[in-house]
């Protein structure tokens, strides 16, 4: 019996629309499918404490996911490569397959691999991924990677609509006998202290899961999706980004549901392409990360190397505990603690007090991002955080400073997000709900709001946060000579 061993890693977790398992199942008459997990806190970036708990339950729901199928998940604790040899030693296996790894993390681990099963006499292939388009299919005419999203979102829709999704091998051929396996739980994944409960309540990792969130949000949010998208309480955006992110569902599936959803409802291309322009954003982070692995760490634009960036720990715990004294932001930072998610115009509001009024490195954020999101994503993380400190592609120009006051009136109106998690202020007027400090003595009184008691006072004032930043990015750009010319604008 001809067997393939088809190694998933933490971003295609999933049966249906999974390239590698499908060229498994088509080249051999057996198929082993393996998950390993190094020991430790995994070298180089490993998952945050709420991608783990993710992670524990993604693959106890695939593991179910196989076993439907008339398979297995063979999983393995140690270094990835040296095992996955080991398993295909064990189970006589002449080829392993896999998907195209598009982190510099996993890529490092493809490696690693390839070299081990070329001394072995093992073939290895590599097939399609979980993105729309492969990274390289994507250029600009010079023949050169994207780096303005607008231009690459043109050349997206220009080429022809992603592929169909395949269902993939059901019943899944099994091998005549099973590889040793070790336990979940051996992997440690789940926190020994409690603090899960919040992300419990609020998500049920796997492919159920995501079918469940796909289904729910073509019926009740893509229609309102287009006017609605910036309102973090009107719960009209999708909230698939960590299915996405653990690839239990394949952008290809939800970019084609989209597709049948509108011709079935007649649904115009003005209100749908709203959604789909955002899956092009998650392709356009891809992308710049495999064109340019170091700007996991560092800015895409490398003059900010020199930017005078402050390192300010207790600024830093505050906006980490959503004690910044700004309402809309400690809202975003309370969500993020209790849920591991938070709506993508109130990152981008927190990420900007962060580093243009508190000047503290985006890097900071970016590391506390990937601790506690649930959808914590190589390239969407460093895309955001760099478009957020005006040092990445396409980036914000580092004048323009949100005034989180503003931020917090246009987007939540009545308050009714920032009321949900700072209790302590929701008993303010509308008027004063998003800048407590302005109310008068008696209304705070009256609503129980003594500043910098049951609530900070702002942990720098607006108009002299901006004034802050902008002097810096001047005296940066003065020092940069004519290199700075064109710092800050859009790239
Ligand atoms: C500072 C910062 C950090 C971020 N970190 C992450 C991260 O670690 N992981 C992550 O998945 N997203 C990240 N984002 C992007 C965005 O906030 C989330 O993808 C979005 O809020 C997820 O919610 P949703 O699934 O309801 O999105 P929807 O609006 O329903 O969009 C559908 C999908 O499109 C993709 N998408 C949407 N918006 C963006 C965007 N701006 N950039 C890239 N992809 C997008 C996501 O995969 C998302 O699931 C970050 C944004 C900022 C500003």
């Amino acid at each position: 019996m001809t067997v393939a061993l088809v190694w998933l890693r933490d971003d295609d977790l999933r049966c249906a629309d999974n390239p590698a398992l499908a060229l498994g199942a088509s080249s051999a008459e057996a198929v082993v499918p393996v998950f390993a997990w190094p020991p430790g806190r995994a070298s180089g970036r490993a998952p945050g404490a709420a991608a783990r708990w993710w992670l524990h339950h993604s693959l106890a729901a695939l593991e179910a996911e196989l076993a439907e199928r008339g398979s297995r998940l063979v999983l393995r604790h140690g270094p990835v490569a040296a095992e996955l040899v080991a398993v295909a030693t064990a189970c006589r296996a002449r080829l392993v397959v896999w998907n195209r790894p598009h982190t510099p993390p996993a890529r490092r681990l493809r490696d690693d691999l390839v070299g081990r099963l070329a001394e072995c006499g093992i073939e290895g292939r590599e097939t399609g991924s979980g993105l729309l388009h492969d990274p390289d299919a994507l250029r600009t005419s010079a023949g050169g990677p994207w780096k303005v999203f607008t231009p690459f979102w043109k050349a997206l829709r220009r080429t022809l609509e992603p592929v169909e999704p395949v269902a993939g091998a059901d019943p899944l051929p099994a091998p005549a006998r099973w590889p040793a396996s070790c336990r979940l739980e051996e992997f440690a994944l789940l926190p020994r202290v409690r603090w899960d409960e919040g992300l419990e309540d609020c998500w049920t990792p796997g492919r159920s899961g995501a079918l469940a969130r796909l289904e729910r949000f073509l019926e009740h949010g893509l229609a309102r999706y287009r006017d609605e998208r910036d309102r973090p309480a009107a719960e009209a955006v999708s909230r698939l980004s960590p299915h996405l992110r653990f690839g239990e569902i394949g952008a290809r599936e939800v970019w084609h549901a989209v597709r049948r959803h509108q011709a079935r409802e007649g649904l115009a291309d003005e209100v749908v392409e709203p959604f789909l322009r955002q899956l092009a954003w998650r392709e356009f982070g891809a992308h710049l990360l495999y064109h340019f692995p170091h700007t996991i760490d560092e800015p895409l634009d490398r003059r900010f190397g020199s930017f005078p960036w402050r390192h300010d720990e207790a600024a830093l715990a505050a906006w980490s505990r959503g004690r910044t004294g700004y309402p809309i932001v400690d809202a975003g930072m309370r969500e993020l603690w209790r849920t591991g998610w938070m709506h993508n115009r109130v990152r981008m509001i927190v990420a900007s007090l962060l580093t243009r009024h508190l000047l503290i490195p985006w890097q900071a954020g970016a590391r506390w991002f990937e601790d506690t999101l649930v959808d914590a994503d190589p390239g969407n993380n460093t895309l955001g955080w760099q478009w957020t400190a005006g040092c990445g592609a396409d980036a914000a120009p580092y004048f323009r400073v949100f005034n989180p006051v503003l931020q917090g009136r246009r987007f939540d109106p009545d308050g009714a997000y920032v009321r949900r998690w700072v209790p302590e202020i929701a008993a303010l007027p509308d008027r004063f709900v998003h800048e407590p400090w302005a109310a008068p003595d008696e209304v705070r009184k009256k609503a129980k709001v003594v500043l910098g008691e049951t609530y900070p006072a702002p942990v720098i004032e607006h108009p002299a946060g901006r004034r802050r930043a902008l002097a810096a990015w001047e005296s940066w750009r003065a020092g940069l000579g004519d290199r700075g010319k064109v710092a800050g604008g859009a790239s």
